[in-house]
């Protein structure tokens, strides 16, 4: 008996240590950061929680942060900043996206126009922002001789996503609206909505014609990452009622990377179907 037990505990030990390591190493992978120098005035950073960039003014004193990360991700890219006036962009209130918000003291930041409850249910103690932009609103920016739109494209992956255009460089910033390559991370209290996600994707391709995309998490792309979200969110939600269809799309998204508890393919038709339900 005592045998067994000790057997037992020592089987436990070892898992215990077995998964540890295993979460550990996605965690790990997950805050990395890989740098993009694009041109002299544009960094692009990505991983270390959602991807950013730092978009700094030819004359150095003024930087645009789109999301600014969360961890020890946030303090590494923090360090990369050096311009006396900073604009922080959130695209969304999700904590690896304005986990580094704190860092950047006097920095003026903009979002789209969540409430105070809804912001704080996600983004935790971090301040409400200085800005928000209305619901389908754009705000444009001048940061040195680039153009920036910021629009709120409405409730999407949350209650009040904005994307972010560079006009000269043509390059969209769709935050968490794309995970390419990824199944995507669905929440309940953010406000997250299927359908509005679809629709929201189609004004990104009807709106924007960018010859690159930043995604919210996933490597740089073009209008692809775009419509490749589209496809999986609509293919999926065609096929709910049709197993054969629903097991054919199960092989074809294989190579989609997962973040288990949060995402995966049947989290994602688990949602569609709950949301149908309403
Ligand atoms: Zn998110």
């Amino acid at each position: 008996m005592k045998r067994t037990l000790s057997i037992a505990l020592s089987v436990f030990a070892a898992l215990l240590i077995i998964c540890t390591v295993f979460i550990y190493i996605g965690y790990d992978k997950f805050m990395a950061i890989e740098t993009v120098e694009h041109d002299p005035q544009l960094e692009i950073f990505l991983g270390g929680g959602g991807n950013s960039i730092v978009l700094t003014s030819e004359d150095g004193s003024t930087a645009l942060i789109v999301d600014t990360k969360m961890g020890r991700a946030a303090k590494e890219l923090r360090k990369k900043v050096k311009a006396a006036n900073i604009i922080i962009v959130n695209t969304h209130a999700h904590p690896d996206h304005i986990g580094g918000n704190a860092l950047y003291k006097g920095a003026h930041v903009i979002s789209g126009a969540y409430t105070a409850d809804q912001w704080h249910a996600m983004a935790g103690k971090t301040p409400f922002p200085d800005e928000t932009v209305p619901e389908n609103g754009e705000k444009v920016l001048k940061i040195g001789s680039e153009t920036v739109h910021l629009r709120n494209i409405g409730r999407a992956h949350t209650w009040q996503d904005l994307v972010v255009y560079l006009e000269n460089r043509k390059m969209l910033i769709t935050g968490d609206l794309v995970f390419l390559n990824m199944h995507p991370v669905f929440n309940n209290a953010g406000g997250c909505s299927a359908e509005g996600w679809i629709s929201a994707l189609d004004s990104l391709s009807r709106d924007f014609d960018p010859v690159m995309v930043m995604p919210g998490h996933g490597p740089l792309s073009d209008k692809y990452a775009v419509t490749e979200m589209k496809e999986y969110f609509s293919s999926i939600r065609d096929a709910l009622d049709d197993k054969k269809q629903l097991q054919y799309l199960r092989k074809k998204y294989t190579h989609y990377r997962s973040l288990p508890p949060m995402s995966g393919f049947d989290m994602t038709v688990k949602y569609i179907k709950g949301e149908r339900k309403g």
